[in-house]
């Protein structure tokens, strides 16, 4: 009788499985520990639901990843003990049929809040100690507007058991954590124009980088013959150097739009000022009405009478109510001659890598080179800024190429190299690189 019941149950088990295949797979699961915050980060191979809930005694927080399975380099099963105040263990493996749930173990009162991320889909959770005498873990939703919504479902109270085997598996198998920086005493070199400024001489090291993706919302940017905007390019384009950034360099990474949001030019950089960011890059496709003119070029803020920069600086400022005049002004105002150094310096190896990765797969084209031209969006930034035009949208044979996937990403990381090199020339730690 028991036998027949055992047999029930797994042809029902089979029944489920096969009337509900599993969609995804969960392909890693990745944590940082930053200063009084630590961000876990779930990867999934597509645009997946999710359900969450906490529990009590030991405190700790699930995430439950819908129509997905476990299959993180090719393992049905995750555990890691981390050595961090707010997450002690992170575990993941397939609890019911298709479902895969990741246990944040946590070390105390800690709040979390989450956000849902797509190019790539990803659950990013963002755990903080709450204050004294708070209430136990909370699950803030995410504050961003435009985020797909999370479903919410009532989930289970008992938790299904732990997955049974947990071998400490070797590191190899693991989902790489974050290189952190390896700390190699090194004299800061000097601009190339020589002078030692005064970012270099306090040796300030790159540990949080804005990337602004262009545009955004009813803002589409530029739109090429075949009809890709430059809003959605550039988004691609910013996500992949984002992910590039976080998972080789280590560093943290703050998106002023990761959907299809605008948010106003003067907000962008006000952020990156909010959040302290040691580097702002923003990510724009370029358009000119002669459809021959094509390749990269990179942009430093300063004041300009070169006309074709004041065109571009003047399409780029389209949702901004200043006039070319009127930032011409403010900028002749406002002393920027460290910062305007800082950024042509940056801005010379972001298009050095872009150019070098350019000429390589673009037969025939010309380096655009560094330009300087006012761009509301890097008014008032005070870290070194820059912005990037990755190409013509308004070339067909460019467009073509951007509509490639594996374009973008040589593009993203031919972005990363720009980062990493100007990271590098600029203080007396050198960034690890994979
Ligand atoms: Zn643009």
């Amino acid at each position: 009788m028991k036998l027949i019941a055992a047999l029930a149950v797994s042809v029902s088990l089979l029944v489920a499985q096969t009337e509900r295949p599993a969609l995804y797979s969960v392909t890693a699961v990745r944590h940082w520990s930053l200063s009084g915050v630590t961000r876990v980060a779930i990867e999934v191979s597509g645009d997946f639901r999710f359900r969450s809930d906490r529990l009590h005694n030991p405190e700790r927080i699930y995430f439950d990843i819908l129509d997905a399975r476990p299959r993180m380099d090719s393992r049905r099963f995750y555990s890691e003990d981390l050595d961090d105040k707010l997450v002690k263990r992170i575990r993941a493996a397939e609890t019911a049929p298709g479902v895969t749930r990741v246990v944040l173990e946590l070390g105390g009162d800690v709040e979390a809040s989450t956000s849902q991320l797509a190019n790539p889909n990803r659950l990013i959770i963002e755990l903080r100690g709450t204050a004294a005498g708070a209430p136990g873990p909370t699950i803030v939703p995410a504050t961003a507007p435009a985020l797909p919504a999370v479903v919410r479902a009532s989930p289970p109270k008992v938790e299904p058991p732990a997955p049974k085997v947990e071998p400490p598996a070797p590191p190899a198998a693991l989902p790489a954590p974050p290189v952190s920086p390896v700390e190699i005493p090194k004299a800061a070199k000097h601009t190339s124009t020589g002078n030692n400024s005064l970012t270099r001489a306090l040796g300030l090291k790159v540990g949080r980088i804005v990337i602004d993706a262009g545009h955004g919302g009813q803002d589409q940017g530029t739109e090429g013959p075949k009809g890709l905007l430059e809003k959605d390019l550039v988004l691609d384009v910013a996500m992949r150097l984002g992910k590039l950034i976080e998972d080789r360099m280590g560093a943290e990474v703050i998106y002023t739009r990761s959907d299809d949001t605008f948010i106003p030019l003067e907000q962008r950089t006000a952020l990156a000022n909010e959040k302290k960011a040691d580097l702002f890059l923003s990510i724009h496709a370029n358009s000119s009405p002669y459809p021959r003119i094509a390749g990269i070029e990179t942009f430093y803020l300063n004041f300009s009478d070169s006309k074709e920069a004041l065109d571009v600086a003047s399409r780029e400022n389209a949702s901004s109510q200043k006039s070319i005049f009127e930032l011409q002004d403010i900028i002749q105002k406002i002393t920027l001659h460290d910062k305007a150094e800082e950024s042509k310096e940056f801005a010379g190896r972001v298009q050095a890598a872009l150019y070098a990765f350019s000429a390589h797969n673009v037969p025939g084209e010309k380096n655009r080179g560094v330009k300087k031209a006012p761009f509301v969006v890097l008014i008032g930034a005070s870290m070194p800024s820059v912005l990037a035009e990755i190409g013509f949208l308004s070339n067909p044979r460019e467009e073509a190429l951007l509509k490639k996937p594996d374009y973008r990403q040589k593009l993203a990381e031919a972005l990363y190299r720009g980062v990493t090199r100007y990271s590098e020339s600029l203080s007396h730690f050198q960034v690890a690189q994979k």
